[in-house]
């Protein structure tokens, strides 16, 4: 048996199969937030054998789901705020990705030699089989959806998880050896994970965004690169050629370097030729798809085809499965979503477009007379770089929420814009701002704290404000 290291009293660790494991055997772990990846590692740790704590700044009465999801196992609870002394007890934290790293009793944990992971990093060090692990400012989901529609239809045993719903914590036992484990990741759960190594690491693409959390643009990225950083010649790489940021990754790499573009015609990687997608192999290319037979809008959405056939190759995978997957792929919800057409105008719902980045690739997807509602909680963007597109593509913008007046004031004079303050009167306005042929699009560049939950439940507001123009409009 191969020697053990222990990081700390009571966590072992020891190198197996490419995985780094750990013996949790009562070991006292501490898991800091709770939602649903919290429940999902505290159960995992529980199954391993650790005594555990959880501790999570909101109160008690905002957990009752995760408590009895948890009533069988022996938790002790810190609600309400983080208690230093607690933090200082563990052998072990376990950070869920909505917790920030730099919060004060992490620092203090760490100052003291206490590991801190992130969920990702707990979930790999037990998972079993080869992990595609898919991250980028925009597109995760997008991709990650079908990146798993695509390796299930060539046969694979392949689980989907991460960000995009189910924790991979909860995804461990269902592993095999032969699993693929296609994992959403983001770059918060990046920030924490010692020895987390993909067979696939997917960078889609680095705008800034997020740019509220970080210090800088300059770290954002090097927390996105860290996707790499454990990873030897025997992993791969998969990058954008487009993007300027992650074309610059590839020289530092240890793995394989697996390239994907829309505007090269690359001797090597997946590439976009006459309307096709095809896998280059030393200047062969294979045609996979064409773009008619893709049913999402936009050329960001050829990217993200582009990312899923390329793990799809490196895989193996049968690229007639493949593009049979793709066809069929019936796109993920928010996500330039079509809703209805009304009176000849059509209303798509692009709510997770909660940056500027995402909202240009929303315009891009149409050719023009587009009816836009921007707005939500700003995020400390420049709104100044959706001026083109809004010259060339937009007839009004309809303003909502907190960042209406920081929008307005950016860019006075490039598009006739109303400040409506609420979704519902935005989606009221549209009737009288639309002709047949026109477009009514939700991708407000913002997050949606301001006025909503979350993304899904602006979306959701908007879907349900739309059907009731439905009514009106059509009656009987
Ligand atoms: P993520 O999980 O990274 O937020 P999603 O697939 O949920 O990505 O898409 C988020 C937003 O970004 C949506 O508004 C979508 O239309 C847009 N989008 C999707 N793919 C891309 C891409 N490759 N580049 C830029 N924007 C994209």
């Amino acid at each position: 048996m191969k020697k053990r290291r222990t990081s700390r009293a009571g966590v072992a660790t020891k190198k197996a199969e490419g995985r780094s494991a750990i013996d949790l055997r009562g070991a006292h772990v501490l898991i800091v937030g709770l939602k649903r990846s919290g429940v999902a590692a505290a159960k995992l740790c529980a199954e391993k054998g650790a005594r555990l704590t959880v501790s999570d700044s909101a109160e008690r009465a905002a957990f009752s789901e995760e408590t009895a999801a948890l009533r069988d196992i022996n938790v002790e609870y810190e609600f309400g705020g983080h208690r230093v002394q607690t933090f200082l007890q563990a052998d072990l934290i376990v950070a869920s990705p909505g917790v920030s790293l730099s919060i004060e009793p992490l620092g203090a944990a760490r100052n003291k030699g206490i590991e801190v992971i992130s969920e990702l990093e707990l979930a790999s060090r037990f998972i079993r089989g080869r992990v595609v692990a898919i991250t980028g400012s925009n597109g995760k989901t997008t991709t990650t959806a079908l990146t798993g529609d695509v390796l299930r239809a060539a046969g694979f045993h392949t689980l989907v998880g991460g960000n995009i719903g189910t924790p991979l914590a909860s995804l461990v036992p269902l592993s095999t050896e032969e699993s693929v484990i296609v994992a959403e990741v983001s770059s918060f759960q990046l920030e924490a994970i010692p020895t987390f190594r993909p067979f696939v690491g997917v960078v889609l693409n680095v705008t800034p965004d997020h740019l509220d959390r970080y210090s800088s643009f300059e770290e954002y990225v090097s927390f996105k690169r860290a996707l790499f950083k454990n990873q030897t010649g025997a992993e791969w790489a998969v990058l954008n050629r487009d993007d300027p940021i992650t074309a610059r990754f590839a020289p530092d790499l240890q793995a394989r370097v697996w390239w994907f573009s829309q505007q090269a015609l690359l001797e090597d990687g997946t590439v976009y030729s006459d309307h096709r997608i095809e896998v280059a192999q030393g200047g062969v290319r294979t045609p996979v798809i064409h773009r008619p037979e893709i049913p999402l809008l936009g050329a960001h959405n050829v990217e993200n085809c582009l990312a899923a056939v390329s793990a799809a190759a490196i895989l193996g995978a049968d690229f007639r499965n493949v593009a049979r997957a793709i066809t069929e792929f019936p796109g993920v919800e928010h996500r330039l979503e079509f809703l209805t057409e009304l009176k000849g105008v059509k209303y798509y719902n692009d709510s997770k477009a909660t940056n500027v980045d995402a909202t240009r690739k929303a315009l891009e997807a149409f050719e023009g007379n587009v009816v836009l509602i921007l707005g939500g909680k700003d995020k400390g963007s420049d709104y100044t770089l959706l001026s083109p597109l809004l010259k060339s593509r937009v007839k009004t913008v309809l303003l909502i929420g907190s960042a209406a007046g920081k929008i307005e004031g950016q860019l006075k004079g490039v598009v006739a814009m109303r400040r409506c303050e609420t979704l519902q009167h935005a989606v009221e306005a549209a009737p009288s701002l639309t002709a047949p042929g026109d477009v009514v699009l939700l991708a407000p560049a913002c997050a949606s704290f301001d006025q909503f939950e979350n993304y899904e439940h602006r979306g959701r507001v908007f879907k349900e404000l739309v059907w009731g123009l439905k009514g009106k409009a059509a009656p009987g």
